[in-house]
């Protein structure tokens, strides 16, 4: 029987691929669509990229980035045997995915949420069961359970992802609701604290409680280092020893696992530019609600913008026109709006401006 598709399986030929925020190329307009950080990385993190490019190119790097284990292992306080390095965090999601689901296996999460999870899943030909939660998006309280029904779903799940602070709500879930799921699952309980440095409580203190947990950390957002690809996974030995088996043999670069040593030793830096993007966060949010705008409480770099009934895209489209880029989501749950990452304050001016009352 003759095949559309050539050699490519079905399910990878009928799955959208995941949908990445627009990279624009050329400069000037205001870039508040991806929530990369508007501040430099560490100098000590470049100093360090600039000296790896200068020697030990033509050698491979070492296949399990011990040294930047070792600065994860004293920044977040746990065994270096706790820690598996990815080419960014969205590697560290798809090992768990292949460690932990099989071929039609079960994958759970409430939507909306990072869409990446359902590529993702679909990749490896997982089942998914997206739970609606719309989140109650006026509460003023970001941090608190999850939905009734998610630790049912994740009883019977073999990975329940749980972002937070979740993205595009900006709502962070409480430790003791991702404690609530880990005891509730037999399959992993996935906690993607991409976001935590701008809010929300972390879990990696409850790892050594569980089996089934795995936190994941991304040094794109908080780190300012997007570019270079560096994600953790924070988990017991035996699973992270697992997962390391299913990522690329040689998956962080010399220069990639250089920097994020560099970046991790200086928490400093790190804390005092997540501080600066909370404190415009705050007063943008703030200056929104002023006008009458519903912004949801958000502990992550970026809100969420309520358009109402205008809806998001015409609000994405008339924000673009005055040169400010922020992404859209026309979503039933969400109801229109748009998610807009907190650049700098000089930024957040041209947006507030741009976006009127
Ligand atoms: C940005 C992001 C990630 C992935 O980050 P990497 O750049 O791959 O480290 C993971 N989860 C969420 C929710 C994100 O927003």
């Amino acid at each position: 029987m003759a095949d559309e598709h050539g050699p490519v399986l079905d399910r990878i030929a009928a799955m959208p691929g995941y949908e990445p925020g627009e990279q624009p190329r050329g400069v000037g307009l205001v870039k508040l669509n991806t929530n990369e950080n508007p501040y430099p990385p560490s100098p000590r993190a470049v100093d360090a990229a600039r000296a790896a490019l200068e020697g030990g190119l033509n050698l491979y790097p070492d296949p399990s980035s011990t040294a930047l284990r070792e600065a994860a292992s004293a920044c977040y306080r746990v065994p270096v045997d706790n820690v598996v390095a990815g080419n960014g965090s969205d590697e560290v999601l798809a090992m768990a995915l292949r460690a932990c689901v099989g071929q039609g296996g079960r994958v759970v999460y409430t939507t909306p949420t990072y869409s990446l999870y359902s590529t993702l899943a679909a990749t490896i030909g997982a089942r998914t069961r997206e739970l609606a939660w719309p989140e109650q998006l006026s509460d003023e309280d970001s941090g608190d359970g999850v939905p009734e029904g998610l630790a049912e779903a994740a009883a019977d799940a073999d990975l329940c992802f749980v972002c937070s602070p979740n993205s595009p709500s900006g709502r962070a879930v409480s430790l003791e609701a991702i404690a609530g799921l880990a005891r509730a699952s037999r399959g992993l309980v996935l906690a993607d604290e991409a976001y935590i440095d701008f809010g929300g409580s972390s879990v990696i203190e409850l790892i050594g409680e569980h089996d089934n947990l795995l936190v994941t950390r991304s040094l794109s957002k908080s780190y300012s280092l997007a570019g270079m690809r560096l994600g953790l996974g924070l988990g017991q030995a035996g699973l992270i020893d697992a997962l390391a088996k299913t990522k690329d043999s040689y998956n962080v670069s010399r220069v990639a696992a250089t920097t994020g040593q560099a970046a991790l030793e200086d928490q400093k830096w790190m804390r005092a530019n997540a501080e600066r993007v909370i404190d415009t966060r705050e007063r943008v949010t703030a200056e929104l609600r002023a006008r009458g705008r519903r912004v949801p409480a958000s502990a992550a770099n970026f809100f969420w913008l309520d358009c109402g009934r205008e809806g998001g895209r015409p609000v994405f489209e008339r924000l673009r026109e005055s040169g400010v880029l922020v992404r859209y989501f026309d979503n039933e749950m969400l109801g229109g709006g748009v998610r807009v990452s907190v650049g700098t304050d000089e930024q957040m001016d041209r947006f507030l401006e741009a976006v009127g009352d």
